[in-house]
């Protein structure tokens, strides 16, 4: 093998939210797979290399998989540099690990970027501290989605557990999730808000209570959502409700 992969995160969206290292080296690509989300003008900095979509939204086949790991190895064997740029951080729940699994074995060089993941885009986009003193010392990133196969995965216990969670590919899925905390005993009350296309001029961000989860998801475009689930999202909720900013201060300094 002569060339080296670089697993590349390419943000949340934003072109200008990439690492000066990703942009360097997607500059220098001889070949760019990458992923739906990515931006444009992102991809466009490659200027010189093949690009190769192998994105897939939201639809997960471990043939498609398997056919991506492939080709990643086979380009090694082409070209100098190759590029695989995935959305947000590429090692959370990107399956990311397939890949480096699949070049490892084949005795590909390669080399990790890790990019700004969707989870802290949101709470910059909404201006909360993901860990408020006093109210969140824990955050848990969950997806409540598994591929056929996998094991069982109790995201709804993370969420129980923490002080403030995020859930990623959950917008589809608001119903179950809202149900399922409450059920197992997360207040009703509990502050949530969905940040849609967090980064991106198209964005939207949506408060309301756990209850009201599913009304949010209905009211959200088809942009990428997190949902991000706390006490800490208390104070967006105090901008858009009807009860009192004082009153919710006052709330706070009791919990
Ligand atoms: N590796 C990515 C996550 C990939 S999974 C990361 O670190 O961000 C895809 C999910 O990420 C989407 O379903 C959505 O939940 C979230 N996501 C990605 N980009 C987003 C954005 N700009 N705004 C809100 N959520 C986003």
């Amino acid at each position: 093998m002569t060339g080296r992969v670089y697993l590349i995160g390419a943000g949340p969206g934003a072109p200008d939210l990439l690492t000066l290292r990703a942009a360097d080296i997607l500059r220098r690509a001889d070949a760019v797979f990458y992923d739906s989300l990515v931006h444009p003008r992102t991809l466009a900095l490659a200027a010189s290399a093949e690009k190769i979509a192998v994105g897939k939204r939201c639809g997960r086949r471990s043939t498609a998989q398997k056919f991506i790991n492939k080709r990643l190895v086979d380009a090694a064997g082409k070209h100098g540099i190759v590029v695989r740029l995935k959305g947000g951080d590429p090692l959370l729940f990107g399956r990311a690990q397939e890949e480096i699994d699949a070049l490892r074995q084949a005795g590909v060089d390669l080399e990790i970027v890790p990019g700004v993941t969707a989870a802290t885009a949101a709470a910059a986009e909404i201006g909360i501290s993901l860990t408020r003193r006093g109210l969140a010392r824990h955050v848990a990133f969950v997806t409540p989605r598994s591929a056929q196969g996998e094991r069982d995965n109790d995201w709804a216990a993370s969420v129980l557990a923490a002080d403030t969670s995020v859930v990623y590919m959950g917008a589809g899925l608001a119903r179950s999730i809202s149900t399922e905390l409450i059920h197992r005993g997360k207040p009703a009350s509990t502050p949530v808000a969905l940040v849609e296309n967090a980064s991106l001029p198209e964005r939207r961000v949506l408060f309301g209570t756990l209850a009201e989860l599913p009304a949010l998801a209905l009211k959200a475009g088809d942009g990428p959502v997190v949902v991000l689930l706390g006490e800490v999202s208390r104070s967006g909720l105090m901008r858009h409700s009807p009860v009192s900013a004082d009153e919710i201060e006052g709330l706070l300094k009791q919990a």
